[in-house]
């Protein structure tokens, strides 16, 4: 691949976005000298940075930087206590977040899961159930299901009673979980090949004892699974899933959801490595001409609660670029020397507040532009 010019649209949002921003594009810089690439990284409003600079949180400028761009590197959008400010569907999880995958097709989100061996104790599990370890990958159908399909509306209607007689009035909100199997199929592959890749078992997850979705997820991925001869398929039940990443993680490998199920599961899992700031995710759509486009960001939000007090983690950031670096850019040598370096920082004793542990007395706390300097330092 032409490793010149390399177009990132960076898209740093709201709350810790800016901050975990920084550092990443610094690893970047520091990853861009040592392996002479050439990446053009422009920056560009989004969120409620946005609304606030240019009355939305997409304004056509970032918009046409992202289609003009090879991936979008993105931060975290979302702040709750504006909400009220604006109705709900300018608010910018829906307006710029959902817009931006629905734009781009972004319908496979990847999760990877790993609790790095310097920071089992942050792990919440007693130690004899981290077993060998946690390294999981989620991929998660990102673009349909119960967050996207129509209708979607509160609505006052008048409440029936047993007896069948009706009161008073009230409000009643409807969503509707809806999936076809084009939406199962191409999910199921990104499964399929991303178990190929690793240890070659995927675990799909639905509810198919309750849900129509649940009983096609089912039926799909397993036809899509004799296409994969070599991978071990196992069907979960979600509430079974959800029991079984607690008791037992290692038994995963590869985790195949759809959408509501992949967002509540993935950040259960999530909470098994200490901390959110440590999870990158990376959405992708159809690979077209040996490409794929990418969305790449932290697992986590904006955390309104440390804004702008240069504590936060930007691991999840900086390794949301080496996804970028590899998925978007097939850079494998370039994302492993940022993992490389993220490993070395945190096996030498640097840790920012939230994986932090008195407990540990040969770690320092840092900053978040100190673990960023630490790492880009740490390039090799
Ligand atoms: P959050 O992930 O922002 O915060 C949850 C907790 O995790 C907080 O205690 C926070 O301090 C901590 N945390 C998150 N990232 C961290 C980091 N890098 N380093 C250290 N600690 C970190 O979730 P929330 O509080 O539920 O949501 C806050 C806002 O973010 C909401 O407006 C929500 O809609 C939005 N949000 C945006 C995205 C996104 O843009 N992808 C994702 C989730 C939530």
């Amino acid at each position: 691949m032409n490793t010149t010019g390399l177009k990132i649209a960076a898209l740093a949002g709201d709350g810790i976005g800016p901050e975990i921003m920084r550092e990443a594009i610094k690893v970047l810089r520091a990853i861009e000298r040592k392996q002479k690439l050439s990446l053009e990284i422009t920056e560009a409003p989004v969120g409620w940075a946005a609304i606030d600079q240019e009355g939305k949180a997409l304004p056509e400028n970032t918009l046409a930087l992202c289609k003009k761009s090879e991936a979008i590197l993105f931060g975290a959008v979302g702040l709750h206590y504006r909400d009220a400010e604006i109705p709900k569907e300018k608010r910018p999880e829906r307006a710029a977040l959902l817009q931006l995958r629905k734009q781009f097709g972004l319908f496979a989100n990847l999760r990877p899961i790993k609790l790095l061996p310097a920071l089992a104790a942050a792990c919440p599990l007693h130690p004899e159930r981290q077993e060998k370890g946690i390294d999981l990958l989620f991929v998660r159908e990102s673009t349909g299901g119960v967050y996207y399909a129509y209708p979607r509306k509160t609505e006052e209607v008048l409440e029936v009673k047993d007896d069948g007689t009706t009161t008073q009035r009230i409000r009643r909100a409807v969503d509707t979980m809806a999936l076809t199997t084009t939406e199962i199929e191409r999910i199921a592959h990104v499964g399929f090949r991303a178990a190929w890749l690793r240890r070659k078992r995927l675990t799909s997850v639905d509810k198919a004892n309750v849900l129509e979705t649940g009983i096609l997820w089912r039926d799909v991925v397993t036809e899509v699974s004799t296409q994969y001869p070599d991978v071990v398929l196992e069907h979960v039940l979600i509430d079974t899933a959800a029991m079984q990443l607690i008791l037992r993680p290692s038994q995963f490998d590869v985790i195949l959801c759809g959408n509501m199920f992949g967002d509540i599961l993935s950040d259960v899992a999530a909470a098994l490595v200490g901390s959110v700031g440590m999870l990158p995710s990376a959405s992708l759509s159809t690979r077209r001409h040996g490409r794929t486009f990418g969305l790449y960001q932290p697992a986590g939000g904006t955390a309104p609660d440390i804004a702008g007090k240069n504590v936060a983690n930007p691991i999840a950031q900086i390794l949301a670029a080496a996804l970028m670096l590899r998925h978007s850019f097939g850079l494998d040598p370039a994302a492993k020397a940022v993992e490389n370096a993220v490993d070395r920082v945190i096996s030498e004793g640097y840790r920012t507040r939230d994986i932090s542990s008195q407990r540990d007395s040969k770690t320092h706390l840092v900053s978040t532009s100190q673990m960023g300097d630490a790492i880009a330092a740490a390039i090799v």
